[in-house]
C-alpha cells in the first residue's frame, strides 16, 4: 500500500521533519496525494507528492502502446 514516511530528513538543516497531514478516514493514501512535513529544527514546511512506486519501464509490455 502507498504510504508516506512518518518522518523525513529536512533538506535545509538535516533535522527531522514530521508528517503533518492525516490520512483519509479509511487510512488510504493515493498516488498524487500531497503530504506536508514540518521540520522540528528550522520549522520549515515541506510538501511532497506521493507517487506509486513503479519502475516506469519493463513493467508491463502492453503499457508501451502510447509511446509511438
Ligand atoms: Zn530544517
Amino acid at each position: 500500500m502507498l504510504e508516506p514516511y512518518p518522518e523525513i530528513t529536512c533538506i535545509d538543516c538535516g533535522g527531522r521533519a514530521f508528517l503533518l497531514t492525516p490520512p483519509r478516514d479509511d487510512g488510504a493514501w493515493l498516488d498524487g496525494d500531497v503530504v506536508a512535513y514540518r521540520c522540528e529544527d528550522c520549522l520549515d514546511r515541506w510538501d511532497l507528492v506521493l507517487e506509486a512506486d513503479e519502475p516506469g519501464d519493463a513493467d508491463q509490455p502492453g503499457d508501451a502502446d502510447d509511446l509511438s
